[in-house]
């Protein structure tokens, strides 16, 4: 290894690793129990006979394998993860403690209101505070995830309009919405109506409003949208929605960027999803839990999932009475040890939440600043949190953006989002977060840059980038058609 230190990733020590049954030993075992001198027992008959074939393995075996398995994962803990749309900012650990404290751990939902009174006193002051935040009136933690707060937030649109003896069937987003919206509103029983991006990377009002009509239920938004663009005229397109009878559905996927500093209630959002994986620092990824909790203004309140949490005097006790609700979206109250994680997050911040947004968004347009002469930008304006690049001047030397994402791994970063926003083409979206210091940020830039030089200087290489990773450039088509599950990975 030589030359100076620029980017953290160097090669170094890999570790190859067997399946645990090529790795085991007939009668090695984890532990010698002392001999007992008792008679030996034998297993029912459903028991005994064959059994499964698991490998005799030593502890130290087990542990190694693990940890190696450990080494070859990416996460935040381990370095920059600037992935647009994802928001991978650190998760503070206190948040995790918080999570553990045992009363959390062993509270069991089916327990009475009087048993639990400190578990829904978390659930009624994190409503608040959710609902505070985003400048609306009341929130429900049941839904499960984001996509599960947009069912939760359209099905609430839904249930508002048959009220009101409405028969809307379509639903207005623009065409630069995630595919959870599209598929929310078909799951709700609406056809899509797109609105096409302005020139300025937003939506116009004029647009919009010639696509406004009776059967239209209202529209579907995402602000900041998936460019990390501010929709501008957002205020005038939500007042004629609302005058046309419709309602507007906000998708708060990417409220790192406006917390506590855009009051969604006044630009006229009748109900927001938060995904506290994404804004409020829980964990993220791997398909664990995450939580995708809703607030509402005043027009949707009587229709939040039930039961709700109330307060009565100084004791919290569960509402059932609830005529308009849409129901449960939940077995039981919501992934409530994730929403301990962001209570314990919003305490800790308190107004700071604020500057978090501040910092995300200069850190996306400090990257913006430093990459725009070499890599190229569709939408030279002002970003939020995330900015948008393409592989524009890297194509003439045949080097697509997956070229460039996987450059990147060797230098030791994660790649941003690629090929997303859909409207754009090749898209490389960068979402730093406000938890990169501006040293890491630099690396990045300077690892981004270098990624441009070699495109210049050699561009075959990128072809086959990574070269330094455990495993080099995958054929990605089969592995998802013919996914080989066991044998030999060497
Ligand atoms: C992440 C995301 C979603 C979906 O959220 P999940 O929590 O993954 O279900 C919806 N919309 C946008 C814009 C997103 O980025």
């Amino acid at each position: 290894m030589s030359g100076e230190f620029k980017t953290p990733g160097q090669s170094g020590l890999i570790l190859n690793e067997k399946l645990l049954w090529e790795s085991g030993r007939k009668g090695r075992s984890a532990m010698s129990p002392v001999v007992s001198g008792l008679p030996p027992v034998s297993l029912p008959p459903d028991l005994a006979g064959d059994g499964p074939d698991w490998p005799d393995l030593s502890e130290q075996q087990v542990a190694r394998h693990y940890t190696r398995l450990s080494t070859w994962n990416f996460g935040v803990d381990t370095g920059t993860y600037p992935l647009g749309s994802c928001t991978m900012k650190y998760n503070p650990k206190i948040n995790e403690e918080m999570a553990n404290l045992p009363g959390f751990v062993k509270a069991h939902p089916l327990l009475p209101a009087e048993a639990v009174q400190g578990e829904l006193r978390l659930m009624y002051e994190l409503e608040q505070f959710l609902a505070e935040i985003v400048g609306l009136k009341a929130a429900s933690l049941q839904p499960g995830a984001g996509a599960h707060g947009e069912l939760c937030g359209m099905l609430m649109i839904a249930a508002c309009h048959r009220h009101h003896g409405q028969n809307r069937s379509k639903v207005l987003m623009p065409d630069t919405a995630h595919g959870t919206n599209p598929a929310t509103a078909a799951m709700c029983g609406y056809s899509e109506v797109k609105v096409p991006l302005g020139p300025k990377g937003f939506m116009e009002y004029a647009t919009v409003e010639k696509l406004m009509t009776d059967e239209v239920a209202g529209l579907m938004v995402t602000n900041p949208n998936t460019l990390g663009l501010f929709e501008s005229e957002l205020h005038r397109i939500t007042e004629m929605i609302h005058q046309r009878g419709g309602l507007v559905y906000g998708d708060g996927a990417n409220l790192n960027a406006i917390m506590g500093r855009v009051d969604l209630g006044r630009l006229g959002v009748d109900v927001v999803h938060y995904n506290v994986h994404k804004t409020l620092s829980t964990p993220h990824g791997g398909g664990g839990p995450g939580a995708g909790p809703v607030a509402v203004g005043d027009r949707l309140l009587p229709y939040l999932p039930g039961p709700r949490v109330v307060k009565n005097g100084d004791r919290y006790e569960w509402k059932e009475d609830l005529p308009l609700s849409i129901g449960r979206l939940h077995g039981f109250h919501g992934q409530f040890r994730v929403l301990v994680r962001a209570y314990a997050y919003i305490l800790s911040m308190g107004p700071e939440l604020k500057t978090a947004s501040d910092l995300a968004v200069l850190n996306a347009n400090y990257i913006k600043e430093k990459l725009k002469d070499v890599y190229d930008l569709p939408f030279d304006q002002p970003c939020m949190h995330e900015c948008v690049f393409t592989n524009a001047k890297q194509a003439a030397a045949r080097v697509s953006t997956l070229d460039i994402a996987k450059g990147l791994i060797d230098l030791g970063f994660h790649p941003p989002t690629i090929y997303f926003p859909l409207v754009v083409d090749s898209a490389i979206m960068i979402e730093p977060t406000e938890t990169e210091s501006k040293e890491d940020l630099d690396a990045f830039i300077a690892a981004m840059r270098q990624v441009a030089e070699e495109v210049r200087q050699n561009p075959e290489t990128l072809h086959q980038a990574p070269a330094r990773t455990f495993r080099s450039r995958l054929d990605e088509t089969s592995a998802a058609r013919r996914p080989i599950l066991t044998g030999d990975m060497g």
